[in-house]
């Protein structure tokens, strides 16, 4: 990662490998101004960052990651997810009430969820294979289903709970000798509570008996435990139309006949992504149009909310009204947290403002869309800063670019567009790197490709510069309103000459002459 040159500069940052097989609906839609020391340095902060990776799922239609574990019989093969093929648990779908979301202070400081955060990811979990899982002799199978069935009952329990909201119910399921995990439990309790939730569901969906080590089992004593990976979902009432799904890893033991829940945390795998929910207090803040998740007590949540809810409107006056209007800020009180709810390795997001994610564990329409703030740099960004990048991550909410076909200079510039009709920015700020470029006779050859907005990209503030340029050109020449028809068409189009055709029937133009014009145009803005 390169570091620092300057405020005002724009940067990307490191992608992790593990994110590059994201599918689809997992691809985040990452920000990278860099803050300056004040508002006026942080004008110059135009510059949005996509992981490459991003778009090359997307370009690709998006690969699955397989949730960890899941092996024969317990796989879920891609497009059948979540197909429940074994074994099959209580339904578990009765929607939970649990009343309106309201502002809670946070209560206390949760030293025990630091373990889940700090985990070590698993780095062999993928490949490890288990007997429970792969096995086919029956005495194996039996195991497992009697593992499944004693897991599923805990879990069954859990939900019954969070449902009654019975704090004393949901602690009976928490392992006696676990004290730790009973405090990680106990936020985790009032945490859901805190939520909108429309559903939870906790589901049990396949079983390691191996990944435990020796030394773990002794330590957990009892007469069995092991691990299993718990399908966990929740839908935010008002927000979304499709619940959140991720895996949890879930240790279970087994002590005097009775099964428990011992850790939420154990052996969490490359790229796992954890709920905020478990990684500490929440508080919960809604207004008109979003719904502000916090884990930071420092943050002013009610001040985020009234940021987002003038970026809806603000993309709503360009977009139009036909969207949902509700967006869902995560604030992490740390950048780590912000990764692990990200499913990143640590230390990939230091120059990443904010992201925007699926929620989901594979691509499908109406996934539950976040965006997830890095707590550090949204607090230099300032006032404008902010509103600018919540309006732009708002606009790839509107426009579902999580799971979009549209190139990444249309994307990215859109949003760019978007955010800077609403906090006005000079031109020659926000396009400081291209011009710089332009002027030194280097105007680029062509709209920038998907891997110029790599966060890695040395070429990344150009990128996005250009993108947004291109896209005020369409605007400033054919109205916002058929910059926004070129948008739709791009992104309604199944053929993989979508764009071609976008340019040719909404702007009446190909993407060659289109790029000439859009060549003069930085030349004549940058005075060359
Ligand atoms: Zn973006």
């Amino acid at each position: 990662m390169s570091s620092l040159t300057g405020a005002g500069e724009q940067r990307g940052a490191e992608v992790n490998d593990e994110q590059r097989d994201a599918p689809l609906s997992d691809a985040p839609v990452s920000e990278a101004p860099m803050p300056g020391p004040d508002h006026t340095a942080m004008s110059d902060h135009t510059t949005i960052v996509i992981p490459a990776q991003h778009a090359a799922a997307r370009s690709s239609g998006g690969g699955f990651r397989k949730p960890p574990f899941l092996k024969p019989p317990f796989l879920k093969p891609p497009g059948e997810w979540p197909v429940q093929l074994w074994p099959v648990p209580k339904p578990l779908a009765k929607k939970v009430a649990l009343g309106t979301a309201v502002a809670v202070v946070a209560i206390a400081a949760f030293a025990g969820l630091r373990q889940i955060a700090d985990a070590p990811a698993d780095p062999s979990g993928g490949q490890t294979t288990q007997a429970g899982q792969t096995s086919t002799t029956p005495d194996e199978a039996a195991e497992g289903v009697r593992r499944a069935v004693a897991g599923e009952a805990v879990l069954q329990k859990m939900v019954d709970a969070v449902r009654g909201e019975s704090r004393g119910e949901f602690l009976k399921t928490i392992d006696p000798q676990a004290k730790d995990f009973e405090n990680q439990a106990r936020t985790v309790y009032t945490n859901l509570g805190k939520l909108p939730l429309a559903t939870f569901q906790l589901r049990y969906v396949s079983d390691d008996a191996s990944a435990l080590t020796p030394d773990r089992q002794r330590e957990l004593g009892g007469t069995e435990a092991w691990l299993a990976q718990v399908e966990v979902s929740w839908q935010l009432t008002g927000f979304d139309t499709k619940p959140a799904r991720e895996t949890l890893p879930v240790t279970f033991v087994t002590r005097d006949g009775t099964t428990y829940a011992a850790s939420f945390s154990e052996r969490f795998l490359a790229g796992q992504r954890r709920p905020i929910w478990a990684l500490g207090s929440i508080e919960v803040v809604d207004s008109d149009h979003a719904l502000v998740v916090s884990l930071d007590s420092h943050a002013n949540a009610e001040d985020y909310a009234s940021v987002a809810d003038r970026a809806v409107d603000s993309v709503s006056k360009v977009w139009g009204k036909t969207w949902r209007q509700k967006v869902v800020v995560y604030l992490p009180a740390k950048q780590s947290q912000m990764e692990y709810v990200l499913g990143a390795q640590q230390g990939t997001y230091t120059q990443i403002a904010a992201v925007t994610m699926a929620e989901l564990d594979m691509p499908q329409a109406g996934a539950p869309v976040r965006i997830v703030a890095n707590p550090k740099l949204f607090d230099e960004l300032g006032k404008q800063g902010r509103r600018i990048v919540l309006t732009h991550e708002t606009t790839h909410v509107a426009s579902t670019a999580t799971a979009s076909p549209v190139p990444l200079w249309l994307a990215e510039g859109f949003a760019d567009y978007v955010a800077f009709t609403a906090v006005s920015v000079q031109d020659e700020s926000a396009a400081k790197e291209l011009f710089k470029a332009v002027r030194a006779g280097k105007v680029p050859t062509r709209l920038p490709p998907p891997e110029a907005f790599a966060a890695s990209s040395t070429e990344l503030p150009q990128a996005y510069e250009s993108g947004w340029l291109a896209c005020r050109l369409i605007a400033e020449r054919e109205g916002q309103s058929k910059l926004v028809k070129f948008y739709r068409t791009v992104h309604a189009s199944k053929s993989p000459t979508g764009l071609a055709d976008a340019f040719r029937a909404v702007l009446g133009t190909t993407e060659q002459e289109f790029t000439a014009d859009w060549q003069k145009y930085l030349k004549r803005l940058a005075g060359v």
